[in-house]
This record gives structure tokens, sequence and C-alpha cells, in this order.
């Protein structure tokens, strides 16, 4: 049995403001109060894992013991069989330091040339607790890689990301649309059933 959330605060293990929206979105039902690791001045360890799982507990573990508070943590990204499963957990990576997404979707397209556009985007949720303990969910959704990339919301490889069974990639959906498929909130479905 999975360990539930007593207290009602709750640190959001990432500085990326794209995840910390889409996770306050998620968490509204819920009478939690979500803190962004960069409001507490907390700093973003080294992805040093070799998975999405490794590298989702290694940040909830890092956030829970520096604020003494529950974290949860995602590690996520596209995940694109033809490329050997790349970007993967390199899917910020890919987009350099200054997180420019238009030249790492060229660069997946133009790697891809005319191999098979399967992919999938895989999140990784990881809610550790400030004594060590942490609980692992994983979510996915499959789709094909489209070009040229078509929408303007969301964030990183969504323009170009079109899920089994739609017309408009993830950049041209409502956030209320993409939330209801996709892979963060599939894994936060399964820590909802399990934690909350
Ligand atoms: P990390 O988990 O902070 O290492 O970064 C994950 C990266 O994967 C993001 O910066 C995006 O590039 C990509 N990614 C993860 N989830 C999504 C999504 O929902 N839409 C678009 N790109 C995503």
């Amino acid at each position: 049995m999975a360990r539930r959330l007593r207290g009602k605060k709750l640190v959001i293990a990432s500085h990326n403001s794209g995840k910390v929206g889409e996770f306050r979105d998620l968490l509204s039902p819920f009478a939690i109060e979500a803190v962004g690791a960069g409001a507490l001045g907390l700093e973003a360890p080294e992805e040093e894992g070799k998975s999405f799982e490794e590298n989702a507990a290694l940040k909830a573990l890092a956030a829970a013991a520096a604020s003494r508070l529950p974290a949860l943590a995602d590690d996520s990204g596209l995940v694109v069989p033809a490329l050997g499963g790349r970007p993967g957990i390199y899917s910020a990576r890919w987009a350099g330091p200054t997180g420019d997404f238009a030249p790492a979707m060229e660069r997946v397209h133009r790697e891809l040339g005319k191999r098979d556009r399967s992919a999938s985007f895989v999140a990784v949720l990881a809610l550790a607790w400030p004594d060590g303990h942490s609980e692992i969910f994983r979510g996915e959704v499959n789709g094909r890689l489209v070009w040229p990339p078509a929408g303007t919301r969301g964030f990183g490889y969504d323009p170009m990301f079109l899920a089994l069974g739609s017309t408009r990639t993830f950049g041209e959906m409502e956030p209320e649309e993409k939330h209801a498929i996709s892979h963060r909130a599939r894994a936060f479905l399964k820590l909802v059933r399990e934690c909350f």
C-alpha cells in the first residue's frame, strides 16, 4: 500500500513554469496548497539518473529534504522509438540552456527523416517525504509526430505531437483537453488514487 499524503502543503519540485502551471491545474480540485520550488529558493539538483524514474525520485527527494515538506516531482519527455527512444530523458536538454524548443523540434524532425513517426510522451511522478520515503507513478500517451508544428499552447514539444485519435496537436488544444489525456494527467490520476 502506498503512503498517503497527510498535510495540506506540497512543494512542486520543478523550475519549469509550464509544468508548475499544469500541476496547479491538476491539484486545483484538492484542498492542497502547491508551492513552487523556485518560490522557496530551492536549487534544482543535477538530473544524473539513467531513467525517468531515477530522475523524478532524485528531484522529489532533494526538494523534500531541503523544504522539510512533501514534494512532488515529474520527470518527463518525448520518446521516439525510431530514434532509439531519444530525446527521452534528454528532452529538456535538446532545447539547450535557453530552453528554445523550435530548434529541438526541428532536430527531431530532421533526425527522423522518412522513418516511422510514432512517439510517446512519458511522465513519471515521484511523491517524496522528508524522511526519504517516495512513491512513483508512470503515465504515457501514444501518438505520432507531425510537421510543421501546429499551435501555440502548451510547452516543449506539444506543437508537433498528435495523440492517437486526435485531430489537433497538444499545442492546439485547450489546457483542459490536454489534461484529459496527457501522460502527466494519467500518472497524476494513479497518484491521486494511491496517495490522496
Ligand atoms: P524534465 O522532466 O524537466 O527533464 O523535462 C522534460 C521535458 O520533456 C520538457 O522540458 C519538455 O521538453 C518535454 N515534455 C515533457 N512533458 C511535455 C509535455 O506535456 N508537452 C511537451 N513537452 C513535454
